[in-house]
């Protein structure tokens, strides 16, 4: 037989050959860095025999994909681990059952069914003899039983591995990995694995044991599997597990119950947060950035209803295919009448109320719209993904000379957005239709779908704007951008977005008079660059986690008078705070002082103001910052109007 190599040489090998016999043909220092390989592209080992004109690429621990082969492999030393934890107490090999245990990402788990539930204690445990046995360094060998003899060897002893085996088709080899010979630990795999546990990091830990039923069935057994994470490196392990405590640390839901920024209710329902005093004053203080920043644009704020017939959405195309995405309809008057899960048709409508001329456009609309979508129950994600919202939404009628100029004028609204909230992770995505998805999930006009498309791209490019384009997740009307946002932590998101609608204008007949005196149909943008409220909001409460810059925080200054003496100088102080705009508590609880500092901390108030005898006597305050250091007998007229820079400024510090 023959393979190929990346450079194109062919080698001549004998039948049978695995990638280590490639490895070793091309060079004694590369056999012995190999890890694996991959055949055609696809991941393989070195233990698999290669077919026959194979194209072969050899893998070392420099290429990222062996972390996968590492990975599988943990998963079976974890396995070994377990067994040789059981039997050291005493239990019959044939009391430890085993599932699966295959590659996640970040790592790997296993299925166990097991004489006794597995403790926190046992993880450690696990973990010690998993070292160990790396430390072994137990080659792994691979080898193919036929059918029979691979039931005989589970027959009475695994029924999980018996069923695995049962639900194999009867043309594939039935494959089986051992490592450290036949008194080692041998496991029913196709693979693939690195070549020896010695190969394995030691950068990896093992997570949590938790119940889950065989096969995901609920009416099968619940065996118990323990995940654990790997990586290459050592700091990659340390950045996975910050990232963990931190987006622990930071979750919305967790930060949103703490902050009392908002709340869900059972009795309300799934999906339908309410707004807390301190959440709606942020909700407040994003509509009115976005109020300012659309009356600069040239945008004009409309208002619509929040239920209409359903004729308006069969009119616009979204029914029957975003039925699913609604809440059922109310029949009044034997009409059927839905909640809006979008804003478009309603501003279609406005600008369909008179006649239109070229002189208008473009014609920006602009709403702050509550939407109702009826999310899948186990796709609802505290504020990330809700069923009732408010969208910061807004529809530009333009031609198609305009189109241009208003596609970046949406693009720079973006950007300013960005770089007033300090969002600096983020891809651009042009998200374009496929042509098999034609008159299915996309309008059936394939020139038009090619011409938007490549109208996109190019005001992309003139704009110097870096972005990927990506098949098949066009809106079914035309091509969009979509921005994908990184928090600190990692997490991604779809923030805002931008649609070019060449489509829905002719359903709904929108026409204007154009300077030759013929009627035209406009093209349509929609966008939504502030997403909605709700998942904006929890997005900043992880990016920022829970430290608003001073114009987004609910409470700016918390007034904190030392003793009882001192409040009515408190409360003179938050009454020229609040004066001046600013948003401010005095707290004259009967606590102590030092009480009273650390609840200000814990809502992560950015100001707290100690007043005491120096400060009423000289008609001043000290404050101490989350941000800034410590200041002390400061003018009261020098802090407000150091607050005020910073809020008129919407600074980010
Ligand atoms: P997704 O693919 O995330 O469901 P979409 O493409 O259906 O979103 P659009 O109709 O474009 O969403 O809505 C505009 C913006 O509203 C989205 O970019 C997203 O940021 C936000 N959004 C959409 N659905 C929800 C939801 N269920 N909860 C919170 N925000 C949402
Ligand atoms: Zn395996
Ligand atoms: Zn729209």
């Amino acid at each position: 037989m023959f393979v190929t190599l990346p450079d194109g040489k062919r080698l001549e090998l004998p039948a049978g050959a695995t990638a280590r016999d490639v490895a070793q043909a091309i060079g004694p220092g590369l056999a012995k860095a190999a890890l694996g390989a991959t055949v055609g592209g696809q991941l393989t080992d070195l233990l698999s025999e290669l077919p026959d004109g194979a194209e072969v690429a050899i893998l070392t621990k420099k290429d990222e994909a062996v972390v996968r082969l590492m990975r599988h492999t943990l998963a079976h030393v974890m396995a070994q681990a377990v067994r040789d934890l059981f039997v050291a107490e005493g239990y019959a090999p044939e009391r430890i059952k085993m599932g699966v245990g295959p590659v996640i990402d970040n790592g790997f788990y296993y299925d166990f069914d097991l004489p006794r539930t597995l403790t926190p204690d046992d993880l450690e445990r696990i973990e010690a003899r998993m070292r160990e046995i790396i430390r072994a360094k137990l080659p792994l060998r691979r080898f193919a039983l036929p059918r029979a003899e691979a039931l005989a060897r589970f027959e009475g002893r695994d029924p999980y591995k018996l069923e695995l085996i049962q639900n194999l088709p009867e043309d594939v080899p039935i494959t089986f990995y051992e490592q450290g010979g036949a008194d080692g630990f041998t496991d029913l795999c196709r693979g693939p694995h690195v070549p020896n546990t010695g190969d394995l990091p030691q950068h990896f830990k093992l997570m949590s044991v938790a119940g889950a039923y065989w096969r995901g069935d609920e009416t099968r057994p619940m065996l118990q599997r323990v995940y654990g994470v790997a990586f290459r490196t050592k700091e990659e392990l340390e950045d996975h597990l910050w990232r963990l405590e931190e987006a622990k640390k930071r979750d919305h839901r967790k930060l949103g119950a703490e902050l009392e920024i908002f709340t869900l209710d059972d009795d309300i329902g799934p999906g339908l947060p309410l707004w807390l005093p301190r959440g709606a004053v942020i909700v407040e203080e994003i509509e009115k950035l976005a109020k300012e920043m659309e009356r600069r644009a040239g945008y004009q704020q409309v208002r619509t209803p929040h239920v209409t017939k359903e004729q308006l959405f069969t009119r616009s195309g979204h029914l029957p295919y975003y039925a699913e995405s609604m809440f059922p309809p109310m029949e009044l008057d034997n009409v059927r009448y839905y909640l809006k899960p979008m804003n478009c048709p309603f501003h279609h409508k406005i600008f369909a109320a008179r006649p239109r001329s070229y002189r208008e456009l473009p014609l920006r609309l602009a709403e702050y719209g509550t939407c109702y979508r009826y999310e899948d129950h186990g796709a609802l994600m505290g504020l990330m993904r809700v069923r009732s919202m408010q969208m910061n939404d807004a529809h530009i009628y333009c031609t198609p000379e305009q189109f241009e100029d208003e596609f970046m004028g949406v693009i720079a609204l973006y950007l300013e957005y960005f770089r007033l909230f300090g969002i600096r992770d983020y891809v651009m995505r042009l998200s374009k239709h496929s042509r098999a998805g034609l008159g299915k999930k996309y309008v059936n006009n394939p020139e038009l779908w090619e011409q938007t498309e490549a109208m996109v791209r190019g005001a992309l490019e003139r704009g110097g704007i870096n972005f990927i384009e990506v098949e098949d997740e066009a809106a079914f009307y035309g091509p969009k951008i979509d921005v994908q946002i990184y928090s600190v932590i990692g997490r991604e998101f779809t923030l805002a977005t931008n649609q070019v609608d060449f489509a829905v204008p002719a359903r709904f007949g929108l026409e204007y008079v154009a300077e030759d005196g013929s009627r035209k149909t406009p093209l349509c943008l929609h966008r939504a660059p502030l997403s909605t409220h709700e998942r904006l909001v929890g997005f900043l409460l992880e990016h920022f986690a829970g430290d608003f810059p001073l114009w987004l925080a609910p409470e700016q200054v918390r007034v904190v008078p030392i003793a009882d003496r001192h409040n009515a100088y408190a409360q003179s102080l938050k009454a020229r705070l609040a004066e001046a705009g600013l948003r401010a508590e005095a707290d004259l609880r009967g606590e102590r002082m030092n009480a009273k500092v650390r609840d200000a901390e814990l809502l992560k108030v950015p100001y707290t103001v100690i007043v005491g005898d120096k400060e009423v006597e000289a008609g001043a305050l000290s404050f101490r910052s989350r941000k800034e250091p410590e200041q002390k007998g400061v003018s009261v007229e020098a802090f407000v109007a150091h607050l005020q820079a910073h809020v008129g400024a919407r600074a980010l510090e």
